[in-house]
Order: structure tokens, then sequence, then C-alpha cells
């Protein structure tokens, strides 16, 4: 008989965004024609950078010619995208990467999800709490997770982020062996200085741990002062492989193309205490279980580096980050504490109240789409987190309608 890892058994229904389109659906159906304002949703909203879609059709038409079609191609990614990577994203900021550790892929969401495969089924995984769920449910889907007892699994260590530590939590008293971060992060728009950063990097270094750092919104970091890569800190290409992704930075959500770090000096153990590379390890599992990305998605890619795409990326991230600041300060006029938005996409906004009864008032009243913050953990019950994804119109229609139902 054919049986299912019931380790999927496990997990929780993922409610949150069915919720959304469950209340949204009935409100449209009582409300015909109502003009809804999403600022829901963590998906771009404007088209790709001119640079890009000047590469990809380029690299379309190579694929029509005999003398210019390529196959498959090298399951790391090609070695045109990765030199840039490695030029522009890391030894800019002083960071020693390779092209050689960078690992191209189609998305953020695939490698976040796929890293814990190369560890132990009983390594102690820490996660923070609101979180981005992929980290979590994969570690679930793995069996790692344990049972959940009061909404929370047995076997995970919560990391809580909350306003008293500036949603940035410190590393634990205890062992834990595998440390999901995200910064900006992904609900709460909050950011780590270098020197909270390098309490985890020594916390790492002094436990034998690693650090999955997520760094899908670095694109949108203002302050020159804060860390665009786990790598400017001393020692972290040791103990952190780092997430980066094109979705955000130059709207490739459904273009999809990614990269993943791995320092050929970052190191796990065996059950002897044998030191391993994990980029021998990370590299025969892409390559075992990935044919790359296609060469026009790459070539476009590459093309965020040129000076033209490098203009362009941050015309569009200016854009966003317009809305965001707009969303922040309004809600503070409006008297709700918020945070985020200043080098983030995303205000996380303590509402005062619960947090689906906000949505569901914002809704009602203003006809705008937030998202529940309870629905990224524990942690987000009484906050709603706003996101600037959206045009400048839409954004300033949105804060004048949540403004007459607020003040
Ligand atoms: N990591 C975080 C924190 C995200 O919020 C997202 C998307 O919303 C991703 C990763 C996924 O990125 P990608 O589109 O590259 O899969």
């Amino acid at each position: 008989m054919i049986r299912i890892n019931e380790n999927f058994l496990k997990l929780r229904p993922s409610y949150l965004f069915s919720e959304i389109s469950r209340r949204l659906a009935a409100f449209q159906d009582s409300h015909k024609g109502a003009s809804i304002i999403r600022l829901g949703i963590g998906d771009v909203t404007r088209p790709l950078p001119r640079a890009c879609i000047d590469a990809f059709h380029k690299a379309v038409d190579e694929m029509a010619r005999q003398d210019t079609f390529r196959g498959y191609g090298p399951e790391q990614g090609y070695l045109f995208l990765r030199e840039k990577i490695a030029e522009f994203d890391y030894r800019s900021r002083g960071a020693d990467i390779d092209a050689d550790e960078i690992f191209i892929s189609d998305g953020a969401k695939s490698d976040t999800a796929n890293i814990q495969e190369i560890f132990s089924q009983d390594v102690r995984v820490a996660i923070p709490d609101p979180v981005y769920p992929v980290y979590l449910d994969t570690n679930v889907m793995a069996g790692r997770a344990g049972d959940m007892t009061d909404g929370r699994y047995s076997n995970i260590a919560y990391l809580d982020a909350t306003p008293d530590n500036g949603f940035v939590p410190t590393p634990p008293d205890g062992q834990v062996d595998l440390v999901y971060l995200c910064y900006p992060n992904n609900p709460t728009g909050a950011v780590i200085t270098k020197e909270r950063l390098a309490q985890w990097v020594d916390y790492a270094r002094r436990n034998k741990a690693l650090i999955l750092y997520d760094a899908a919104y670095e694109a949108f970091i203002r302050d020159d002062d804060l860390p665009r890569t786990i790598y400017e800190i001393e020692g972290a290409t040791e103990v952190a492989i780092e997430f980066r992704s094109f979705s955000k930075t130059a709207g490739f959500t459904g273009t999809r193309c990614a990269f993943t770090v791995v320092p050929k000096e970052c190191t796990a153990y065996d059950s002897a205490l044998r030191p391993h590379s994990l980029h021998g390890l990370w590299m025969r599992r892409q390559s075992t279980k990935m044919n790359g990305v296609s060469y026009p998605v790459q070539r476009a890619a590459e093309a965020v580096y040129t000076p033209e795409g490098r203009a362009q990326v941050k015309e569009l991230i200016d854009g966003y980050m317009e809305n965001a600041s707009l969303i922040r300060s309004s809600m503070e006029d409006l008297g709700l504490p918020s945070t985020g938005g200043e080098n983030s996409p995303y205000i996380w906004v303590e509402t005062g109240m619960d947090s689906w009864d906000f949505f569901d008032m914002l809704l009602e009243k203003a006809h705008v789409v937030c998202t529940p913050g309870e629905g990224f953990g524990r942690c987000g019950r009484g906050f709603v987190r706003i996101s600037a994804f959206n045009s400048r119109q839409n954004v300033e229609l949105a804060i004048d309608r949540i403004r007459k139902v607020l003040s």
C-alpha cells in the first residue's frame, strides 16, 4: 500500500492568504463594483526594467539561431551572471565572495525551502516569529518540527520579534544549530545593524551553528550604515549561507531568478564531528535535482548590473520606497505605532486591536486590503502588514480612505 509522508499532516493549513481571499470575495459579492485597493500582497506591480527586457529579447533571438542556440546550461548558473553578482553585490561591499561560491536558481523560495535537505534530521532549528512561512513549513515537511501544541511546534526554537527587541531577536542562551534570519524583514520591515548581526555571527561561531540569511529585500536598504550582506561581518563566511533574489529588486517575481551564496569555508559536521564544506553538498544537491535557470532569464538578470540596468532598478525601488514612506508616516500620524518602510517595502503596523478585526474594518470601511499579522505567527497578533507594492496613485487613495476611517 502506498503511504504518505505523514509530516505533511502536521502542517498548519495555509490559512492566511486563502482566508484573505475568502473574506475579499464575500465582500465583493455584497458590494458589487466597490473599488478595492490591495496593499496586502507581497508581489511587485511594475514591469521589468527596460535593460532587462532588451537583454531578454536578444537572448531569445539567440536561441532561434543555429550558431547561438544553447541547450542545458551549467547547473550552477552561467559564469557571466555569477561574476557580475560577485563583483557588484559582494566585492564592492568588501565581502570576499567568489563567482564559484554563487548558485543561480529560479527563486529564493526554492532555495530557502530546499537548503534544509543538506542538514541532519536532528539539528535544532531556530525560526523567527513572525516569519516568512517557507522556513517553518519545509522543516515541518522534513519531520524536524515535532508536534503542534498551543500553536507552536515542540522542536522548533522560536525567536520572538516584538516591539521590545525592535523586532530583532537576540541569540538564545541555549544551543540551536540552524538559524533562519531575514533582513530587511518580511513581514515586519525591520532591519538589522552590523552590531546586532555580528552577535549572531559570533553565536554561530561559538556554537558551531549555521545562519541561513535571507536578504531578498536587500535592494530596499537606504541607510548606508546597514549591512547589505551578512558577509560584511567578519567571520561570516564560515557560518552563513545567504539568499538573494531578483524578484523584488528588479521585478522578477514572474520571470524567476535568484541566487544563493555558499562560501567554500562554510562548514558543518558529520556524526564523527568531522567538518565538511557545505559548498560541495549544495553543489551535489543542486546538480542532482535541477538543471539550472533558462539562458534568456539569466541574460535578463545580468542586465541588472549594466549602467542602464542599475539606474532603472534604482528608479523602480525609489518609486516603491516613496510609497513606503508615505504609508509609514500616515500610519504614525494616525497614532498607530509602525516599523519598517524606511529600508523595506513592508510597514508593520500595531493596530491596538485584533489583526483580523482591523483587516475587516479596513476592508469594509476603506475598501483597502492589508495582511493580518497573526498569519505570520503568534507574535504577529495585533499587527497588520501593509505593502508598498502598488502605484503611487493607489497608495495615496488608500491612505486618504484609511485616514477618513481612523481619524
Ligand atoms: N524570501 C522572502 C523573505 C520573501 O518574502 C520572498 C517572497 O515574497 C521570497 C524569499 C521568495 O523570493 P523568490 O521570488 O525569489 O522565490
